[in-house]
């Protein structure tokens, strides 16, 4: 799949068909990627497929002008879906180079799990449903139950639907129930005790906002916590608004987040970010029967209301 990557995206270049390729290169800290955007066709040399690329990179499409190449996994081209919905990407400026994925492995669950920092760890091998942790010339084996990110196991569509070119044979849906295993048991927990438990979540949360910048859906040109006039919420941190940040941004999100779980795993403090935005998935699924990034050609779901949707909603 890579050396294929590397060749399609070279031709793209040379042929003038995209103006930037948006991938993931090797990053500078072990078992990690960081997204490569570049214009110089030598440096599609430098573009990898592997199980640490993490980034959901339609984040940048709608900072890039011009016809842009760009790496995509299910969830991914599912985020770019969503942003042609509501016209902030143009389709045919656009050529989605589909990669089928089999999930991305959560470094930190690892670590946990192996009882090692990830620069004591020699080896992080992906072998179909078994994740190989080499250390210290010993092998563990852990399932991609146990290591794979928790979106990635209750992921609906690993292989892109939207594509120009897909580069490897289509995965299936990975879908493991032990992905949502946290996030009902929150369900399950009394109002009181979920408000005390968001209440010291939230405590900790310094509002460094990459929650905000690295979402694809958050693409507003002025987000509604830097507004003055009205003032929604205070700067400084404090949890009562560091709540309503999280509120109002799942709310502006419902019907564009895919799943993604880049805010999760963005957040510096580990915050669960996504037992609301799932949560939020859920409901705009079980409401309207929508799924974000589904068909560029419907409407988005904030656009238009139909006889037969949940009135109760509303009232
Ligand atoms: S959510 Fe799905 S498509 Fe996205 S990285 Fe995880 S397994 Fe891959
Ligand atoms: S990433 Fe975490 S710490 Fe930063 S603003 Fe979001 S919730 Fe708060
Ligand atoms: S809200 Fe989080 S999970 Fe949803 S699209 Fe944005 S970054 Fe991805």
């Amino acid at each position: 799949m890579e050396q294929k990557l590397r060749n399609e995206a070279r031709a793209l270049l040379e042929q003038g068909k995209i103006d930037w390729i948006i991938g993931f290169e090797v990053g500078s800290l072990k078992f990690t990627t960081t997204p490569l955007i570049t214009k110089d066709k030598s440096d599609t040399e430098r573009l990898v497929i592997n199980p640490f690329i993490a980034n959901n990179l339609a984040n940048f499409l709608t900072q890039i002008k011009g016809r842009v190449g760009i790496v995509a996994k299910g969830c991914e081209s599912r985020s770019i879906v969503s942003l042609i919905q509501d016209n902030k990407v143009v389709r045919e400026n656009v050529v989605i180079l589909g990669v089928p994925c089999t999930g991305v492995i959560d470094l930190s669950k690892v670590e946990k799990l192996v009882g090692k920092d990830r620069d004591e760890l020699d080896d992080i091998v992906r072998e179909r449903d078994k994740v190989i942790i080499k250390v210290n010339g010993k092998k563990k084996e852990l399932s991609t139950t146990q290591a794979l990110f928790d979106h990635c196991l209750a992921c609906e569509l690993p292989t892109p639907r939207e594509y120009d070119i897909l580069l490897g044979e289509p995965t299936p849906p990975i879908a493991n129930p032990a992905a949502q295993e946290s996030i009902k048991k929150l369900k399950q927990v009394a109002p009181e005790q979920r408000w005390a438990s968001w209440e010291k979540e939230l405590s900790r949360c310094i509002r460094c906002y990459a929650c905000r910048n690295v979402c694809p859906a958050c693409f507003c040109q002025r987000c509604f916590v830097e507004e003055t006039e009205p003032q929604w919420v205070l700067p400084a941190p404090r949890w009562q608004d560091n709540l309503i940040f999280q509120i109002i941004r799942n709310i502006h999100v419902a019907g564009r987040c895919t799943d993604c779980g880049e805010c999760e795993r963005a957040c510096p403090v580990n915050i669960p970010l996504r037992s609301l935005t799932r949560g939020m998935y859920d409901i705009v699924g079980e409401l309207f029967q929508f799924k974000a990034g589904l068909d560029k050609d419907a409407l988005p779901l904030m656009t238009h209301y139909e006889e037969k949707e949940a009135e109760d909603f509303f009232r």
